[in-house]
């Protein structure tokens, strides 16, 4: 069966990404340093292996938004694009925003909703939780 391929990057299209396979993980994230770092009132994100992920161009500029996560984005644009930690080796989160394609991958639930802006709610019928769903 072939391996799918999907592709995104920033606006200004310096930072481009390809992704090979599925997913491990997606969900919209409500915490606030979510929205801070992405001027948004939440943001959606699709995890993967760091090995699914190649950036063929310029890769993104990173900062420490905490003592244990990264944040990547475009350093000519500013687009938010990776979040990596020491909490999830191995792994890397890209924001669904940031593919081509956004709609090829529908977020499986909401996290940090205890965070959630009230005037904000969801009708998608997936499941919710107040802060990081259980693991696995
Ligand atoms: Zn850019
Ligand atoms: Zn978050």
């Amino acid at each position: 069966m072939a391996t799918r391929t999907l592709e995104g990057g920033c606006q200004c299209g310096a930072v481009r990404y390809r992704i090979s396979g599925e997913p491990v993980f997606a969900a919209i994230c409500h915490c606030s340093m979510c929205r801070r770092a992405g001027g948004a009132p939440a943001v959606a994100w699709a995890m993967f292996a760091e090995d699914q992920v190649e950036f063929p161009k310029e890769k993104p500029k990173t900062y420490a938004s905490s003592s244990e996560g990264r944040r990547g984005f475009c350093p000519h644009c500013g687009t938010p694009l990776s979040f990596t930690a020491s909490f999830i080796p191995g792994l890397i989160d890209l924001t669904i925003g940031s593919l081509d394609d956004p709609a090829a991958i529908p977020p499986q639930l909401h996290y940090w909703d205890s965070r959630r802006l009230p005037w904000m709610k969801f009708a998608d019928g997936l499941p919710v939780f107040p802060e990081f769903p259980p693991q696995g």
